[in-house]
């Protein structure tokens, strides 16, 4: 599999607007965060959409316009489907046989998404508006999307318990404060963690760096990636090298292999 991280930034972006510290000025592309999405490249080719925030438009056209053959969402914030709208030309693209853009979130979610775009639904649509084919998943029961085996996993993001996903050696766990003992112990074994380090300081709702790699040491990956960074990571340059061995900040526009 590959996965290209589209986004790696918070809600707000990095530079942040009004900002003028050292990483918002910085020249380092790898500075420049926009908010976190991937899209995974499955065994079969297909193509996975994680998350689809406000960014998704120029994520998609840095990407080349890769096809999308099915989008799945953590959780229903702006910073990750403040995008949705803009997979217009996506589902303008598909046949009839190829059916509406198939969309996969928790009913928080599906909900969210009628409530935001209530014009992409019900009966006389307006001429090309986007169209989709929601399903609900459950944290814990696998689902299929483009003829991929997907395990959403429990995560608590504050108050809230969004998804994570469990997707062949791959776990992608964005907006997360603590996982549940038992989210802990799906991850076992796999080979790449993708996991949120949103800055040094403690924080309500995503973990810190420290708590990302006691995650991190705990499920034991070959390979770690750092997402979801406010500009109070620091400079990509400086805390990359302070990680431990096989553990890395991800940036905008680096594509990973992760054995199927
Ligand atoms: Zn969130
Ligand atoms: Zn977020």
């Amino acid at each position: 599999m590959k996965l290209r991280f589209l986004g790696t930034g918070t809600s707000t972006g990095v530079p942040a607007l009004l900002c003028d510290c050292p990483v918002c000025r910085s020249d380092d592309p790898r500075d420049r965060r926009s908010r976190t999405s991937a899209l995974l490249t499955t065994p079969d080719g297909k193509n996975l959409l994680i998350d689809c925030g406000p960014d998704f438009r120029t994520q998609a056209l840095d990407a080349h316009s890769p096809k999308i053959d099915a989008l799945i969402i953590t959780h229903h914030h702006y910073d990750h489907v403040g995008g949705i709208d803009d997979l217009r030309p996506y589902c303008h693209h598909r046949t009839s046989a190829d059916g509406d853009m198939p969309v996969y979130g928790s009913r928080d979610v599906i909900d969210d998404i009628h409530r935001r775009l209530p014009y992409c639904f019900g009966d006389n649509l307006y001429p090309g508006v986007p169209t989709f084919d929601l399903h609900e998943i459950i944290p814990g029961k696998q689902f299929t999307a483009a003829g991929t085996k997907v395990m959403p996993i429990a995560v608590r993001h504050g108050e809230a318990t969004i998804c994570g996903f469990h997707i062949g050696s791959l776990g992608y766990i964005t907006d997360c404060s603590t996982l549940p003992d038992e989210s802990l112990t799906a991850l076992h074994g796999i080979d790449t963690l993708v996991i949120n380090a949103l800055r040094m300081k403690p924080h309500r709702s995503h973990m810190n760096l420290e708590q990302a790699l006691t995650v991190i040491r705990d499920v034991n990956p070959r390979r770690a990636w750092l997402i979801h960074m406010s500009h109070d990571i620091g400079l990509h340059s400086q805390t990359d090298i302070s990680l431990p061995q096989g553990v890395n900040l991800a940036y905008d526009g680096l594509v990973i292999e992760i054995p199927d």
